[in-house]
């Protein structure tokens, strides 16, 4: 009997780049509010509206440029030139369509893992984003299954390692939040591996959880079929 059967893989910032773009925007987002406050009180701002938003957008690059247009209209007491909101629709747009930046050893290590084990995408965000990224990284063959969530927590990892796998006690979950990725899947009796990326959102930080015998850290994905073959093989 196999001990690990199938592996989650998150997408954003596990597999490419995610969170850059990100910064990127709302860097350009302050910019465009530069007569209206500094930097840092604009990106504050935006994040208090993004926490506000998230239970009513969800995650995703849509429900952000939302959070954006709010916070241009309550920083500017209302009085923000449509040319504003006009400039962060393009910046909302430009990111659906940014080219998919692959991370480091993502390809081989899929590639490497496919086939013997059963591997499924588990990942938030936008729907129609998503699949166009996944498209893009002609990554999705290597997948058993594709899964893209409004949430993730230890609920939503019992049920789908449930429904693709042997549930979660013979299911790992990889990822770059902890909080999304690893103590959920941990949570729900399973293996959660963290894969740092050094730019994560601040709303999925948490801390470690150190003392769970099923909690891995990687300092990247070349270091996946490792870990995984000496959980197959111990000692
Ligand atoms: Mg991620």
């Amino acid at each position: 009997m196999q001990s690990l059967t199938t592996i989650g893989f998150d997408a954003d910032d596990t597999l490419w780049q995610n969170e850059q773009f990100f910064r990127m925007t709302e860097k350009r987002f302050a910019a465009m509010l530069a007569d209206h406050g500094e930097e840092k009180h604009i990106s504050a701002r935006l994040l208090e509206a993004e926490r506000r938003n998230l239970a009513v957008y969800g995650f995703g690059i849509k429900g952000f440029t939302l959070s954006m247009i709010e916070t241009a209209i309550e920083v500017t007491q209302g009085r923000v030139p449509a040319s504003v909101i006009s400039g962060i629709l393009d910046a909302g747009r430009e990111m659906l369509s940014h080219p998919i930046e692959p991370l480091p050893h993502a390809r081989e290590t899929v590639e490497k893992l496919a086939g013997a084990f059963r591997l499924v995408l588990i990942t938030k965000g936008d729907l129609f984003d998503q699949e166009r990224k996944l498209a893009q990284s002609g990554l999705g063959d290597l997948f058993d299954a594709v899964e893209i969530v409004s949430d993730k927590n230890a609920a939503t990892y019992a049920r789908l390692f449930s429904r693709h796998g042997d549930g979660p006690a013979k299911s790992m979950m990889v990822g770059n939040s902890l909080k999304s990725d690893v103590v959920p899947a941990i949570e729900a009796g399973g293996w959660g591996v963290h894969v740092p990326h050094e730019l994560t959102w601040v709303l999925e930080h948490v801390e470690a959880p150190v003392a769970e015998p099923r909690f891995r850290l990687i300092s990247d994905l070349g270091q996946l079929p490792g870990l995984v073959d000496s959980i197959m093989n111990p000692g």
